[in-house]
Formats: C-alpha cells, sequence, structure tokens
C-alpha cells in the first residue's frame, strides 16, 4: 500500500513537507518552513529558545511529531523519544526556505539528496546569513535525469525552470505507479525548455498521483506579472532612457534576473554594481558548470559595493572573509555619487541607508523586480514609498514569477494526465476540485491512501 501525507503546504503557499510510504520504505518530498510560521505564538523577540527549539515548536504543533525522523539531541525534552532512522531519505526540491529549512532539525543519519545547485546554495546560505545553520546532514547531490535508489523505491528528479537555478521535480516509483511531484515551476522563464521536459517525462510514465503547486491558482490574480523577456524589454527602456542612476531590487538566489540586468548594463553601457553578498553567490554559482554566467572575478563591467563598516575606511578587517573576495572590484559611495549615470545598481531593502550618502539626483530610478506585498497594509511598503519619495526617485514594480500561471497550470495538469492531483503550495485547493474531477482534497496531516 501506498500512502501520502501531507504535513505542511496545505491550503497555504509554502511550507511543503510531503511523506510518502511505499512497503518498508519512508521518505519526506522537500521540508520547508511556512510563510505563516509560528505567527499566533511568537513576533519579534518573542521566538522559540534557542536550547529547546522543537519542544517549543511541538507545543504549538509547528513541526509534526513523527518518529525516526529528528535529531537526538534536539528531541531532548521533547517527550518524543529518540530512535533510529525510521525515515529512509529527504529528497529536496529546491534551496527556497519554504522547502527547505526544516532539515536543520532531521537526524543526520538520514540520507538529503538534492542538486548540486541547491547544496551550492545552501552552503552560501550557511556562510553569508546570520543564524542560518542546516545542520550536519548526508547529503547526496544529483543532477537531471540521475537515479536515486531508496530501498524497493526508486525516484528520478528532473529539472525544472523555476526562479532559482538547480529546481527539480521528481518521479516517484513506487508499488502502486508513478508519483509525480512538481515542486516550485513555471512556464515562461528563459529555461521554459526544463519544465516541458519534466511534464513530457511525467505524462510517459502515466502517473498515478501528481502532487502539484498551486501557487498562482487564483480566481483572479492579484498581482502583476511579467515573463522574464518582458522584464528585460522594459528594464531596458528605463535603463536606455535616463542619465540618471537606476537602482534595482532584486532576490539574491535568482540569477535569471541577474542575468536580465547584466544584460541591461551591457547593452546601455553601464557598470553593474552588486552587494558583496550577491556577488559572493555568483562566484560560487560559476562553479556550477551547467550555468552560463559571466564571473565576477575577471567581468570588467561588474562592480562590487562596499558599505563603510566599523574603522569606515573600507580597511579590510572590517568585512567578513567571504565579503573581502571581492574588494579589488570595490566602488564605494563616493564613487557611485560622483559616476551616476555610469551604473545600475543592486540595493538591498535593508540598505536603503546607503542612499544617504550616495545622494541621487532627483528623479533617478527605482526598479522593485521582485514580487509585490499581498496586503496594501503591508508597513515595509510604506517605509519604501517614503524613502522613493524622499530622495525624489521614479519607481518601478516588474516582476517575472516562478510559478505556473493559471493558464500555465491548467495545461500542464491536463497534459500529465495523472489519476489523480494532490494541490500543494496554493492556498486554493477549492479551485483544483472545480476544475479536475480527480483533484483530491488534502487535508493537514491527513493520510491518503493511494493503493
Ligand atoms: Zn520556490
Amino acid at each position: 500500500m501506498v500512502k501520502l501525507t501531507f504535513y505542511g503546504g496545505v491550503g497555504e503557499i509554502g511550507g511543503n513537507k510531503i511523506l510518502v510510504e511505499d512497503r518498508e520504505e519512508k521518505i519526506f518530498l522537500d521540508f520547508g518552513q511556512s510563510f505563516t510560521f509560528g505567527a499566533g505564538y511568537f513576533v519579534d523577540y518573542l521566538q522559540p529558545r534557542s536550547v529547546s527549539v522543537l519542544k517549543d515548536l511541538f507545543e504549538f504543533d509547528l513541526l509534526p511529531r513523527v518518529r525516526g525522523l529528528y535529531a537526538e539531541e534536539k528531541l531532548e525534552g521533547t517527550g518524543l523519544e529518540y530512535t533510529e532512522p525510521e525515515i529512509d531519505a529527504v529528497l529536496l526540491s529546491h534551496a527556497h526556505f519554504d522547502h527547505c529549512q526544516h532539515i536543520a532539525y532531521i537526524d543526520p543519519q538520514i540520507p538529503v539528496f538534492l542538486g548540486e545547485g541547491t547544496k551550492i546554495f545552501l552552503e552560501c546560505m550557511e556562510m553569508t546569513s546570520h543564524n542560518c545553520d542546516y545542520g550536519e546532514h548526508d547529503y547526496r547531490t544529483f543532477r537531471s535525469g540521475n537515479r536515486i535508489r531508496i530501498g524497493d523505491m526508486e525516484a528520478e528528479p528532473v529539472h525544472v525552470d523555476h526562479s532559482i537555478p538547480g529546481a527539480y521535480g521528481y518521479l516517484v516509483e513506487t508499488s502502486g505507479g508513478v508519483i509525480a511531484y512538481t515542486g516550485d515551476l513555471r512556464a515562461h522563464g528563459p529555461r521554459k525548455d526544463m519544465t516541458e521536459e519534466f511534464v513530457e517525462r511525467a505524462a510517459s510514465a502515466e502517473p498515478v498521483a501528481l502532487i502539484c503547486e498551486g501557487t498562482r491558482m487564483e480566481e483572479v490574480e492579484r498581482r502583476q506579472n511579467y515573463s522574464e523577456a518582458q522584464v528585460r524589454e522594459m528594464g531596458e527602456e528605463i535603463v536606455g532612457g535616463t542619465d540618471r542612476i537606476v537602482f534595482v531590487m532584486r532576490y539574491s538566489r535568482d540569477v535569471d534576473r541577474f542575468r536580465t540586468f547584466y544584460e541591461i548594463a551591457q547593452s546601455t553601457g553601464r557598470e553593474i554594481v552588486l552587494t558583496p553578498r550577491n556577488a559572493y553567490l555568483l562566484g560560487r554559482r560559476i562553479e556550477d558548470e551547467h550555468l552560463d554566467l559571466p564571473d565576477p572575478r575577471t567581468d570588467d563591467s561588474i562592480r562590487v559595493y562596499y558599505r563603510k563598516k566599523k574603522t569606515g575606511t573600507y580597511d579590510d578587517s572590517d568585512y567578513y572573509t567571504w565579503e573581502r573576495e571581492y574588494m579589488d572590484r570595490m566602488v564605494t559611495c563616493e564613487d557611485v555619487r560622483r559616476r551616476q549615470k555610469d551604473y545600475l545598481m543592486e540595493i538591498d531593502f535593508y540598505q536603503l541607508t546607503e542612499l544617504i550618502d550616495i545622494k541621487p539626483e532627483r528623479g533617478a530610478h527605482l526598479i522593485r523586480s521582485m514580487s509585490e506585498p499581498f496586503s496594501d497594509e503591508d508597513v515595509s511598503e510604506e517605509v519604501l514609498k517614503n524613502w522613493v519619495d524622499h530622495f525624489g526617485l521614479e519607481f518601478h514594480q516588474m516582476h517575472a514569477s516562478g510559478h505556473l500561471g493559471r493558464g500555465e497550470l491548467e495545461r500542464l495538469v491536463d497534459a500529465i494526465g495523472a489519476k489523480k492531483i494532490f494541490p500543494v503550495h496554493t492556498e486554493n485547493p477549492q479551485l483544483f476540485m472545480k476544475r479536475w474531477k480527480s483533484a483530491e482534497r488534502v487535508g493537514s496531516k491527513a493520510s491518503c491512501k493511494l493503493s
């Protein structure tokens, strides 16, 4: 008998934790954190205690009490007894935190399968973020098309296009037939061919079940979305049409978006300025031979912005070791202030204070190339607007989502033609049920039998 249990990603976007049980084998597909994780119990500095995190999370049912899953030292005081692993593997789809964050609590003896690219991102996060520690793991990396053997089960990762490199869906062969899992994916990005390949492979496997993401399954889409090519076109028009500095905000791991703005900088004769963190990520990505990216170590049109820290004199010792790698590419607030029209500069929301030193000329531009906030009452949105107004910037919103639009999603589900559909990573599973008779109501922690 094959059984699916959904411990996360049910009626919500993100937090996927899907247990697949077949005969003697048990695997998890993703082990991520919800976007709303802990809301209602934890806020600001009221957080789970580091000495007893699992105990505090179990108290409010924020993680499932599954035997043979968690690390021995994390279970102390929880009342859940430690046993040797009863879970055979965790298969990660990609490095977004809503798919991988909670592996931090998992028994290091349990193998964690992940793409080469995903492993690099996890290492970068641990290196460049405070408080990020995924713990020790038996990591096993793969490339698309490799086969993973877990006892009598076999799984095949197939690459997909998403807003982060190294994203995969899975085809899991069980005694009851193939289960296809989409992870997160889109069909309007530069590598839509990878998503198409996933759909073809999934369809030809004639799956008994499709576990499908539905981020943008909405009655009416609330936010404006473009394709990556449209972002490139609109961005180029703005940058090419001004003699002021242009600032860009993007997700640091959205490498496609980096490439888009890098190309815009090239075609408009500007240099692109990265944060040390984004330069570090890019440098590490180059090590992944499958990505064709400009190398920040050798590309003369890439500069790295160093903020004043500690001594205020840009002394080496002011910066973390990982930050120092690009100091020979350094531009400072003084450089940027003097040569504003020469730069297309990435800026992080939390470093808007640099504008005080850069003193952008009025009429300069700020492009937010990230998703818009869900709510009109978003506090940081108000703050951003105040900064934009204060410095007289022209604000633009343009983003290509990492997820399939509703029409694309419907085509994907129809093309794969699975016997049963399990909607996850969506706030609107009922829309799946309305559209397809074969869509199942997925309950939080309720198990579904496949055969
Ligand atoms: Zn994602």
